[in-house]
């Protein structure tokens, strides 16, 4: 997942903001007690992905794959003052702890946390968002950004986090999961309804914009 020299990232670290104390050892007790905790966003990503939340204030925000809720949480620091965060996920193995890092971080009432298949679960939601996080099964990538489109505002935002995958996304031979990012990095370049930028942070972030 490191693209860039040892250097340079820790530079790069080193001059963004750091992390709160709960994010500290969320972070912590990812690594030490999950499986693959390198699919935790991390101090950089996280950032990032509070500063955007900072930047657009939303009322709503819909986060796909919750995991150990680093992410949820650093997108929720941007929330509108009666503003909601719901995240998703299918694995129930996590929710205690999961619940007790949200009502650490006093966000149990501002965080709709659901378990499920996100497949099943989005279509039941009847809400509109400013601000999406697309982190699940990447297989899913394309299916998740249809389900969700027309329940994005016009203007909102949709982030979509390891579309570079490792590298892979260059490389000959894809496998299932590279060929679907491939699938969904096309899909969303060529939608006319949107402008995007793929970011070179971390894993590669695709940032898409609803048009007007
Ligand atoms: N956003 C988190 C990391 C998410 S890891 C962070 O940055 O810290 C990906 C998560 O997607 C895993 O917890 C996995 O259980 C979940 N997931 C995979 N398939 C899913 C599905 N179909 N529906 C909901 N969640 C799913
Ligand atoms: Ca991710």
């Amino acid at each position: 997942m490191e693209f860039l020299p040892d250097d340079i990232a820790d530079y790069i670290e080193a001059h963004t903001s750091q992390e709160s104390d709960l994010l500290k050892k969320i972070n912590r007790e990812t690594h030490a007690k999950v499986m693959m905790p390198r699919m935790l966003s991390g101090q950089l990503q996280g950032r990032y992905l509070s500063m955007i939340s900072h930047l657009l204030k939303p009322k709503n925000i819909l986060e796909i794959g919750t995991y150990t809720g680093y992410s949820a949480i650093c997108l929720a620091e941007g929330l509108a003052e009666d503003g909601k965060l719901t995240t998703l996920d299918i694995n129930e193995e996590l929710e205690t702890w999961v619940r007790d890092y949200f009502q650490q971080a006093g966000l149990s009432e501002k965080i709709d946390y659901r378990i499920g298949n996100a497949l099943t679960i989005i279509p039941t939601i009847d809400q509109q968002f400013d601000l999406v996080f697309i982190d699940a099964d990447k297989e899913n990538y394309s299916k998740y950004y249809d389900l969700v489109f027309d329940k994005v505002k016009v203007g909102g935002v949709i982030l979509a986090d390891n579309v570079l995958w490792s590298g892979k996304i260059t490389k000959p031979k894809p496998d299932k999961d590279t060929r679907a990012l491939l699938e969904f990095n096309a899909k969303v370049t060529n939608d006319t309804r949107v402008e995007n930028v793929l970011l070179p942070l971390r894993d590669g972030i695709m940032m898409i914009r609803k048009k007007n």
